[in-house]
């Protein structure tokens, strides 16, 4: 049998930063640097091939141009290569894990992000493993096809399916939850897989999807929050949607100006998503008197989906249609396992 291919996509991250002698600051480091701390990927029964972006950044200068490079790379290599491992800072890693599985339609291989919280070159570094077992991933075949075949986050011994995960440590290796979805595959002596939650492959034809609309914005909820601030939002220049983060199951305030304010943005065309503060269960408008409210003036429920994955849906629904019609379908649909509706 002939050995798989795995491409590796450099974009930056604390696994291949270096410390400034100057300034004592992490920052990110060629390509080069990073493959020169791990001699294992030599050893790799994998044929190995790498892009790395000319300027490696750190993961909070992530854009969607970016998202559309790496889209772009994906697309050009798709047929060259049997998997993909994107290597990511994690702060913004779930923000590019849920917008690549939207713009990657009908993907049928492996796409793994993975970093780091430790750089490469630090003995205690959580790099090696992520990124080894990361190509293992996207190496791993059953019966010549992929075992994965959708877009995927692995940390700290997990495999998660990314557009269900959130960054919720800044310190622990394992940095990453995903309350909603069960982890699809855990990393100990054996790659355990879970075959039940990972997508099936198909036989569909890769359609990738590089126009993203980032007019939106967060409005997280917080007793006290003042009409000026609500209404600044709103009218925002150029604004077509809002994430509102909502209390609980979907609840918001009753007051009636923030009630008339989100009716009037409706009126004006601004699409509005409720998703949860709460990191695990879902929205259910109209459960409490404090949701039904939202659900009458035309407020869309986003049932468990993450926050990160609700921004990068509304990028990528503004980006492919401006159908009102079709906005609303898209967004009550689940499109790529995002959603349990
Ligand atoms: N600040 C870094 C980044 O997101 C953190 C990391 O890589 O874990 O690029």
């Amino acid at each position: 049998m002939s050995k798989s291919k795995v491409l590796l996509i450099y974009t930056g991250g604390t696994i291949g930063m270096m410390q400034d002698p100057k300034s004592g600051q992490l920052k990110p480091f060629d390509f080069k640097h990073l493959t020169e701390q791990i001699p294992e990927l030599n050893k790799f029964d994998v044929t190995l091939s790498s892009v790395s972006f000319d300027k490696p950044i750190d993961s909070s200068d992530m854009h969607p141009g970016i998202w559309s490079d790496i889209a772009s790379i994906i697309k050009k290599n798709y047929d060259k290569v049997d998997g993909f491992v994107v290597l990511h800072g994690s702060d913004t890693m779930s923000f590019t894990a849920s917008a690549l599985s939207f713009m990657l339609q009908n993907l049928n291989k492996p796409v793994i992000l993975t970093g780091s919280q430790l750089p490469i070159g630090v003995i205690r570094t959580d790099g090696k493993e992520n990124l080894i077992t990361a190509i293992e991933i996207a190496a791993a075949k059953e019966k010549g096809k992929p075992v994965i075949s959708e877009v995927c986050i692995y940390f700290e011994f997990q495999l998660y399916r990314g557009n269900r995960t959130h960054k919720f440590n800044a310190e622990h290796f394992q940095a990453f939850r995903s309350a909603n979805y069960p982890v699809l595959a855990e990393a100990g002596v054996h790659l355990k897989y879970n075959q039940a939650a990972i997508k099936k492959h198909n036989a569909k034809k890769l359609k990738v999807h590089t126009n993203l609309d980032p007019n939106i914005a967060i409005l997280k909820l917080f007793p006290g929050i003042t009409q000026n601030v609500v209404e600044a939002i709103i009218n925002a220049k150029g604004l077509k949607a809002i994430v509102i983060e909502t209390f609980g199951s979907g609840n918001a305030t009753t007051q009636k100006w923030f009630l008339e304010a989100i009716k009037k943005a409706i009126e004006k065309g601004i699409v509005i998503l409720n998703v949860t503060q709460c990191n695990a269960g879902k929205v259910e408008q109209g459960k409490y008197a404090t949701s039904a409210a939202l659900k009458k003036i035309g407020v869309i429920g986003s049932y468990d989906i993450t926050s990160e994955a609700a921004v990068a849906k509304l990028m990528f629904v503004l980006g492919n249609t401006s159908d009102k019609k079709e906005i609303e379908k898209m967004l009550k649909s689940d499109l790529r396992g995002e959603m349990t509706v």
